[in-house]
């Protein structure tokens, strides 16, 4: 089918990308397994090396089953151009490789997913590049920690791990004024709930590993590109303006125009970095992505009662869900996340460390895992887990003090889960 933009998201969801297989009609996108693709002759082979003609070369690159799906989360997104690759963490490198270089900096919220957190304090300066962490809501802070060997800020729509929502219209104006890209890691909200580049951002990254693909089976994640960044308007992106010697001197903004970050994250970061999506990986995330919108609808209505039963209960001090009308950031989500906050939120225990243990090991339905994203409800308490090693003070600041629980809610029966998280606190608080 065509992706006019007259489609809405429940369509576009279930066909954007995808077209009868041209062999056999097959209605259903099939799985391309293969790494390797015939070439018509040799000017043809030619053609695909130089960038000359668009075509499918070897699977480490492209392959027919990950580029529908690259399509259908460009199109969700409102993107011109989308590369898929192994996992979420892959996508924040992929996404920053292009940009980056020794000395240079991104400046990134202080509220992240715990992995993106060591990623961006630890192994990136590895490749020469650091991180510059500050509260997004404090647009001073944010302002002033932007130099010249700043390249990128980086934030999540809806954030880690207390479901705190972000805004992302005020910090692209930041980066706008900066001559920066805005990269918004839009995996706790989805497309659904958030369309980043309509607030303004340059890129989307996520990790299909959760809401996307939905019912917690392959790893993969995704760079969306707005198109609408101007990677020639100062000399602070080489890798996009200026000649590629690995392509005889090919300019990639000059050449592809709005398309210059996605070819470039195929041609050169799938190229040499090799973090690839597989095809049997595409296919779970195009079947989970044909539900996204029912799911979210369903993730969100369960949080919102789950959500407003904790805060009324007396074994529960507070509740950080940014759905709840007592949230410091309702009006934020009314205005910039209509369909709601997400299922993704933090509440404290009375009783502290030990509770939150008992709590945990009590549940039922709720499964005790690092992920987020499920059909199942999923919860962990980050003190004794993801955030162990951190102390007190920096747990406290993280939003994963000692008493503090994360919880994922999914999308069985809200009163099952309410009833399973009855019958653990009580045993929490015995
Ligand atoms: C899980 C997650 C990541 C990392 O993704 P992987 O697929 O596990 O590599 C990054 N950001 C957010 C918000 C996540 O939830």
């Amino acid at each position: 089918m065509s992706d006019g933009p007259t489609y809405g998201f429940d369509t576009l969801q279930i066909h954007a990308g995808a077209r009868p297989d041209p062999a056999t009609g097959a209605r259903q996108t099939p799985i391309y397994q293969t790494t390797a693709y015939v070439f018509r002759d040799a000017d043809h082979a030619a053609a695909l090396f130089n960038l000359q003609e668009v075509g499918y070369i070897y699977s480490r690159l492209t392959n027919p089953t990950v580029a529908v799906l690259q399509e259908r989360i460009a199109t969700l997104e409102g993107g011109v151009g989308a590369v898929c690759c192994s996992s979420g963490h892959a996508a924040q490198i992929m996404a920053l490789f292009p940009l980056m270089g020794p000395g240079r900096n991104v400046v990134a919220s202080t509220r992240l997913y715990g992995g993106t957190v060591t990623q961006f304090s630890q192994s990136i300066k590895r490749f020469g590049w650091s991180a510059k962490f500050v509260d997004t809501d404090d647009l001073e802070a944010v302002k002033a920690a932007i130099d010249d060997d700043t390249r990128a800020i980086f934030c999540e729509s809806i954030a880690n791990p207390g479901g705190y929502v972000t805004d992302i219209r005020a910090l692209a104006d930041l980066a706008d004024a900066a001559g920066i890209p805005l990269i918004v890691d839009n995996t706790s909200a989805t497309p659904y709930l958030c369309r980043p580049i309509e607030q303004g951002a340059t890129l989307v990254v996520h990790s299909t590993t959760k809401y996307l693909t939905g019912n917690g089976t392959v790893t993969g994640g995704a760079i969306v590109d707005s198109g609408r960044f101007d990677w020639s308007a100062n000399d602070k992106f080489p890798s996009l303006s200026e000649a590629e010697p690995a392509y005889h001197g090919l300019k990639f903004h000059e050449t592809f125009g709005p398309l210059a970050f996605t070819f470039h994250g195929i041609a050169v970061g799938l190229r040499d970095l090799g973090m690839t999506m597989n095809p049997q990986g595409a296919h779970y995330t195009l079947m989970g992505i044909e539900t996204l919108s029912l799911r979210m609808q369903r993730h969100v209505e369960n949080a919102e009662k789950i959500a407003a039963w904790l805060e009324k209960d007396d074994r529960v001090d507070y509740v950080t869900y940014a759905g709840l009308p007592s949230s410091p950031y309702h009006d934020r989500v009314k205005a910039q996340y209509p369909k709601g906050a997400g299922a993704l939120f933090t509440f404290a225990v009375k009783g502290g460390y030990d509770a939150c243990v008992k709590l945990v090991n009590a549940l039922e339905i709720f499964s005790h895992v690092a992920n987020l994203g499920d059909t199942r409800s999923l919860i962990i308490h980050s003190a004794s887990t993801t955030h162990r090693q951190l102390t007190p003070e920096q747990q406290q600041a993280a939003g994963a003090g000692p008493n503090v629980v994360r919880v994922s809610i999914g999308i069985e029966d809200a009163d099952d889960l309410i009833a399973d998280l009855d019958q653990a606190l009580a045993k929490a608080s015995a």
